[in-house]
């Protein structure tokens, strides 16, 4: 039986390369259905070439030009994030892939959840948000949410058959990003260009940029809090500039296990769309000759003061999370335009947290709230 996959984000880095592992498995796979945003061309030329069952436009204005070029395709054409929460509970669909940039993909996350459907989680920003909504759901729903981040798909493969083993601490690795080992006054000066250069990872424009700033790896601690149902103490971040060991998991007997193989995001997503079972592949091979020498070292966290506000969030908890994660997604789309500069970015996260009212058991309303809240903030906080 082959899995239909809906890809949510299909024209992203992640959507694209998931198309690429199910083009390569057409015995595993068949896609089902894909949606995007902005990009009406890319997705045209992604229907016809995988025939989906139905597509979605969240940006409604681009609907005409998608309906037409696919109006010789048995293809259902529809437009708006509406659409997107409608199709995820598609009887055909058998695993939701989300990979939607931010905040915008939290309700068709909890949708396809609500629907039953298996999830393949690259959207990390919703379990930052609503990690506790989310997983309590899915335990209520008898449904499995697989890790598509490297890290986490490496310390998913690294329980797999430890399940029933208490887990005593994660070490999740990071790169560093192109900027490891500079201080302040360097950073202050930092161009666009420059951090959305990473060193081991293509990626999506946000998320090189949480990467260059560790608001990635800041983000990345809550997402594995609630994957893996962990004491924030009990989750370590090391650095680790060639990217080659995803991350780690030790036991209760002090046994570390690791996860390695080039950086190559292909790996995860077919692990977390195909698990529990390993597909042959043709991925490029690791080789411990080509890497004589793997580091590893501190975060710096007073030069990369995002990590250390991810922490302060994580610890207050209830709402704090998804202040931290409107404030950063208003802060990063502002450096993109080039209307503030890189270490403004925490600043500007820093005085959201410190403004926006404390809930301590936060609803999904007041949830949505506070999201609506802090952008509104952080935009003021922007314009000056
Ligand atoms: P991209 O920016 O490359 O792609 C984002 C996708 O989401 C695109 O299909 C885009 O559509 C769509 N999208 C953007 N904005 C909206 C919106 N407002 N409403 C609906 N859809 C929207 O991102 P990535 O693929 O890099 O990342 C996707 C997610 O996966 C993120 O949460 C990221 O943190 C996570 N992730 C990514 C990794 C990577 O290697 N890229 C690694 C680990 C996690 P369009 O292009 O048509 O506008
Ligand atoms: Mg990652």
């Amino acid at each position: 039986m082959k899995k239909r996959v809906a890809i949510l984000g299909a024209t992203g880095s992640i959507g694209t390369q998931a198309l690429d592992v199910i083009k390569a498995q057409p015995d595993a796979f068949e896609v089902e259905v894909l949606t995007a945003h902005s990009n009406a061309d890319l997705l045209i030329q992604q229907a016809i070439e995988f025939q989906p069952n139905a597509v979605v436009i969240t940006k409604d204005e681009l609907y005409e030009t998608v309906r037409e070029a696919l109006a010789s395709h048995p293809i259902k054409v529809y437009a708006g994030m509406n659409a997107v929460n409608s199709v995820v509970e598609m009887d055909s669909i058998d695993i939701v892939l989300t990979a939607m940039v931010g905040y915008a993909g939290l309700e068709s996350t909890i949708k396809a959840i609500e629907a039953g459907k298996s999830i393949a989680l690259a959207n990390k920003e919703t379990l930052v948000v609503a990690g506790q909504l989310i997983t309590q759901l899915a335990r209520e729903k008898g449904v499995n949410i697989y890790p598509v981040d490297s890290e986490h798909s490496a310390i998913f493969q690294c329980l797999a058959g430890e399940f029933h083993n208490p887990i005593e601490k994660i070490i999740l690795t990071a790169s560093g990003g192109p900027f490891r080992g500079k201080d302040r006054n360097f950073l202050q000066t930092v161009t666009k260009a420059q951090a959305l250069k990473h060193p081991n990872w293509d990626m999506g424009a946000k998320i090189t940029i949480d990467s260059a700033s560790l608001m990635n790896k800041g983000l990345e601690v809550m997402e594995a809090k609630w994957l893996f149902g962990l004491k924030n103490e009990q989750i370590e971040v090391v650095v680790h500039p060639q990217s080659i060991v995803h991350s780690l998991v030790q036991f209760e007997d002090g046994s570390l296990k690791a996860q390695l193989g080039l950086p190559d995001m292909k790996l995860p997503i077919q692990y977390a769309l195909h698990y529990p079972n390993r597909l042959k592949s043709d991925f490029p091979r690791f080789s411990f000759l080509d890497y004589p020498t793997l580091t590893f070292e501190q975060p710096d966290l007073e030069t990369f003061r995002n990590l250390a506000l991810a922490y302060s969030a994580m610890e207050k908890g209830g709402n704090a999370p998804c202040v931290l994660n409107a404030a950063n997604e208003v802060a990063v789309a502002a450096y993109l335009r080039d209307e503030i500069g890189f270490l403004a970015m925490s600043d500007l996260i820093s005085d959201c947290l410190a403004k926006v009212a404390y809930i301590a058991t936060p609803s999904l309303s007041d949830l949505v709230h506070t999201d609506q809240e802090t952008r509104r903030m952080a935009q003021e906080l922007v314009n000056g």
